[in-house]
């Protein structure tokens, strides 16, 4: 292992440090998450994605016809498609389906028992009462935080260790209660921050549980949901990314190399036009050690999902000395380009706490000329995705 966790005196918590010297470009750590979800919206716009992993379950080329509305799409090099949908199956007993059915079998012991619609377990119609409650108050972008929720109660309900589960969950970094209202209600946007207790209401009757009776408390609720809020790590998956990562590495004469760029230029163009930006399979997981790597406005390390599933895979971006400490950006693309006010209300508001980072202090002077503008701007971006965009 290339990094350690060791705890931090200015308030963060735990951190993510370097235990030798690392070079750019090294993987630092890959990781499955304890918990993950596809988001609703994402779903119900038929993103296919394993119900467990998240893997896209289409081909690329399937992928790209879907998206493109264009059944005469043809993707040269098919060899570097990985994605093997003749593998996928249906859950036994309903609709849900599986990249695998080594998938399959995971989520039916962790969690599927209990929320398969076919099962007695627990209240089916007050599930999906949520699930849609969630999705009037959050339009995309989203976040996976209720079904997150659902599927930990699930398993809490499944799991022969309850107790070392549960612990697992509450030792991710917790909020100091003051705060836990305030992040709450940012998280499910401003304007519903009374209907907080109406979900806490619809997940009791869904899934109460005695052994975590203290998460459906009004302020246990506010808490947890802060927990998932701040520690959630965006995922995306992409059948079509795996494919152009794939073609990068062919080993092609110049005009070919040449031909095949231009030819998936094109290809992101069309999806472009027809699909926007919205490409990836996207839902979120909670990572037992990524959750502790804080944030940098200039970081040094990046997440990305190179197996078209959940896990996940944090590269250096920079080299990095021993016992440094390893930072990624919660900021999306867009917001890191923003000025020092921009930047730190946006984690003040949705991470809480003051950046301090070397760029937020080296650049303070030059970068509050641009504050003004920064500031009108924001409204913009508080709409952006709080988590991490793969
Ligand atoms: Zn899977
Ligand atoms: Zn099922
Ligand atoms: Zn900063």
């Amino acid at each position: 292992m290339s990094w350690y966790i060791k705890q931090v005196d200015d308030g963060k918590g735990y951190g993510l440090f370097a235990k030798q010297d690392i070079t750019c470009g090294d993987v630092i750590l890959e990781e499955e998450p304890l918990v993950c979800s596809q988001f609703s919206w994402n779903k119900l716009y038929k993103y296919r994605a394993c119900d467990y992993c998240l893997k896209s379950l289409e081909t690329a080329e399937e992928m790209c016809r879907r998206l493109a509305q264009n059944p005469s799409i043809n993707l040269p090099h098919p060899e570097c498609c990985k994605a093997k949908p003749e593998t996928n199956v249906h859950c036994l007993n309903c609709e849900e389906v599986y990249c695998s059915m080594a998938c399959r079998e995971k989520a039916y012991n962790e969690y599927h028992k209990t929320l398969c619609p076919s099962s007695d377990q627990c209240d089916k119609s007050a599930l999906e009462v949520l699930d849609e409650t969630w999705r009037g108050f959050h339009f995309p972008p989203e976040t996976a935080s209720i079904q997150m929720i659902m599927r930990i109660l699930a398993r809490i309900k499944q799991e022969d260790k309850k107790e070392e589960f549960i612990a697992a969950i509450e030792r991710f970094c917790h909020i100091s209660t003051n705060n836990v209202e305030q992040i709450a209600h940012k998280l499910l946007g401003e304007q519903f921050s009374n209907q907080i207790s109406v979900l806490r209401d619809q997940l009791k009757s869904a899934l109460f549980d005695e052994s975590v009776q203290h998460w459906f408390t009004t302020d246990g609720f506010k808490n947890i949901f802060a927990l998932l809020g701040t520690n959630q790590q965006g995922i995306g998956s992409s059948a079509l990314s795996v494919w152009v990562l794939n073609c990068d590495e062919l080993n092609l004469q110049e005009s070919d190399r040449l031909d095949l760029d231009s030819c998936i230029d094109d290809l992101y163009q069309e999806l472009n036009n027809v699909a926007g930006t919205f490409l990836n399979c996207e839902g979120a997981g909670l990572y037992v050690t990524q959750s502790k790597c804080n944030h940098s406005c200039d970081p040094n390390a990046e997440v990305s999902y190179l197996y078209n599933n959940h896990r996940l895979t944090l590269k250096a971006t920079k080299d990095l000395n021993q016992d440094e400490e390893i930072t990624i950006s919660y900021l999306s693309e867009c917001l890191q380009s923003r000025g020092k006010i921009t930047r730190q209300e946006f984690l003040r508001e949705n991470y809480l706490f003051n950046c301090q980072c070397n760029k937020c202090m080296t650049l303070s002077e030059i970068d509050d000329v641009t504050s003004d503008e920064d500031y009108d701007e924001k409204d913009d971006d508080d709409n952006n995705n709080n988590l991490l965009e793969n």
